[in-house]
């Protein structure tokens, strides 16, 4: 589980660059969203993206790939969703 969970979350940049997550691949992906111990969880998660070099590519890279579970780039699973869901509305409106 931890040896996926760190390929997983050092898709590009490899083992030259570490990251927080590679440290602790288990705190990024909560077992939910919801509850006191999931939020608690990802807000540790988050704060730590928030002190990676790698948190734009790794947003952006999780939005390309269409990863759907876990904290990537600071952001959780809905909050990758509504940032998809935006980008297809301004998308649309142009
Ligand atoms: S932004 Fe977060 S999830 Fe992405 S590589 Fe950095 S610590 Fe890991």
């Amino acid at each position: 589980m931890t040896t996926v969970s760190v390929v997983l979350h050092a898709p590009a940049w490899g083992p030259q660059h570490t990251t927080p997550c590679q440290a602790e691949p288990e705190l990024f992906f909560p077992v939910s969203e919801d509850g006191p111990r999931s939020i608690a969880q990802i807000t540790k998660a988050k704060r730590l993206c928030r002190g990676c070099s790698r948190v734009e590519d790794c947003l952006q890279n999780a939005l390309d790939e269409g990863h759907d579970h876990g904290i990537w780039g600071g952001t959780t699973t809905a909050e990758r969703r509504d940032i998809r869901r935006r980008r297809k509305t301004a998308g649309a409106a142009r």
